[in-house]
């Protein structure tokens, strides 16, 4: 982080001296999209700096797995040279999923094949520091929360919530949902999608959570009552399983409950009631959380939001098309969109690049968000709606080996 002294009439730089006659190129946001934006930059010579509003890579729990598709962030993550990385670390196992109901019916399973590869787990803090590794010692520079950016001179003034600054000629936002970046180009914002997950993480399963090790088993189980009400469980990495306990709710549920955000015990009254009828099996997974319970209340923007292209700035990954988390597409996307806004700034004149950039990602992630809403619309509704995962593989390879052969 740059120690310049703080003006006292004026916020401070903390991006630091210029460093090369090019742009001065800040990303904000170290998610997936971008590091991933800087990395790529990194091995195109292209410096870039990173703002972040944590106050460290590790200050918070990364959250759950991803699986990683081979047509979007695979591709991605061979661009930036780190697929060997990424490999030594997915989990190809946890790509198996099973379906059951609220009685622990089963009504559908997925095993991988052992040589299946088209959409191998990773935590998402694994690949996070995976990313943050490949890149320079300073680029990264965290406890940088953006308040705003305002237009100033050719370029655009970073404002951060302690008052520093920030010059930059082109802004890359990749700061998420509720990007700060988001309102130079467009007035949207992320609406409530009437789903709401809480999140609960158990440790070292294998020994002191044998029934829930025993009930998930490998990859992913998905639990639904077709009432609104699921359990989505996951294998993380070091003997953790996360799992999302998703009710078709209002966002504001525990305050029409009365349950301050720090009573675990009123929290877990109040999912035992929820989940009522449900098997005892899945009781565990309600009561045993060894991390709290976290609300996620999940809010998407407009499926296939643009906006008219301004110079200098463009959005990245959640801060362009943030929507519900059915199908897996939203860390994948971030990724895709970094590494090929990156070839584009590193191959093209600059607003071409951005334009460009802009009308492929947007031709690209308009489907899947429309896909992602009529999932949730669906999602703990009717048990008919089970993806074939098989056939889901096939088109993840069949869509990677079409990409590579349309830039070859
Ligand atoms: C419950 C849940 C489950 C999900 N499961 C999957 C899945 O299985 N597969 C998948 O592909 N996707 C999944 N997603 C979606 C995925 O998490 C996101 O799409 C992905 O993280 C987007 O990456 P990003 O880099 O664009 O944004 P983020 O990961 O949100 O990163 C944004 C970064 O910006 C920083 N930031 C935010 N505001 C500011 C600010 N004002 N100033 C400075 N920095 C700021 C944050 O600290 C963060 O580091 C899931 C999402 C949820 C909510």
């Amino acid at each position: 982080m740059s120690t310049e002294p703080r003006n006292t009439t004026e916020p401070r730089n903390t991006a630091g001296p210029r460093r090369t006659a090019g742009p001065r190129l800040a990303i904000v946001g170290a998610g997936p999209a971008g590091l991933m934006c800087a990395r790529m930059l990194y091995r195109y010579g292209i410096p870039a700096t990173v703002y972040d509003a944590d106050p460290s890579l590790s200050s918070r729990d990364a959250g759950g797995s991803l699986d990683m598709h081979a047509d979007t962030g695979q591709i991605a993550l061979a661009d930036a040279g780190l697929l060997d990385a990424f490999t030594a670390l997915a989990r190809y196992e946890d790509q198996a999923k099973r379906r059951v109901d609220q009685h622990g019916t089963e009504l559908a399973a997925f095993v991988p094949d052992a040589d299946d590869d088209a959409a191998p787990e990773i935590d998402r803090g694994q690949l996070r520091r995976l990313l943050a590794d490949s890149l320079p010692a300073d680029t990264v520079h965290f406890g940088h929360r953006l308040a705003r950016v305002d237009p100033a001179g050719d370029g655009y003034r970073l404002r951060f919530t302690d008052g520093g600054h920030a010059d930059a000629d082109l802004v890359v936002g990749a700061d998420g949902a509720w990007s700060r970046v988001r309102p130079l180009v467009t007035g949207a914002t992320p609406a409530y999608s009437g789903v709401s997950f809480v999140e609960v993480r158990f440790d070292d399963v294998t020994a002191r959570h044998p029934a829930i090790a025993a009930l998930v088993g490998a990859g992913h189980l998905f639990a639904h009552d077709g009432a609104g009400r699921a359990i989505v469980a996951q294998r993380n990495s070091g003997g953790q399983i996360r799992c999302y306990l998703s009710m078709r709710i209002e966002a504001d549920w525990p305050r029409r409950a009365g349950i301050a955000a720090d009573d675990e015990a009123a929290v877990r009254r109040y999912l035992l009631d929820a989940y009522d009828g449900w098997d005892a099996r899945f009781r565990p997974l309600l009561t045993d959380t060894d991390a709290g319970y976290l609300h996620r209340p999940i809010h998407a923007l407009p499926a296939g939001l643009t906006w008219p292209h301004r110079p200098g700035v463009t959005l990245v990954g959640d801060a362009a098309h943030v929507m519900p988390p059915l199908g897996g597409w939203g860390a994948n996307l971030a990724l895709l969109d970094a590494a090929e806004l990156a070839t584009a700034i590193a191959t093209r004149p600059a607003e071409t690049a951005l334009a460009g950039y802009e009308r492929r990602m947007w031709a690209r992630s308009a489907p899947l968000a429309v896909a992602a809403g009529e999932g949730l619309a669906r999602f703990a509704g009717a048990a008919d709606q089970i993806p074939d995962h098989r056939a889901e593989h096939q088109r993840y390879r069949a869509d990677a080996a079409a990409y590579r052969a349309a830039r070859a």
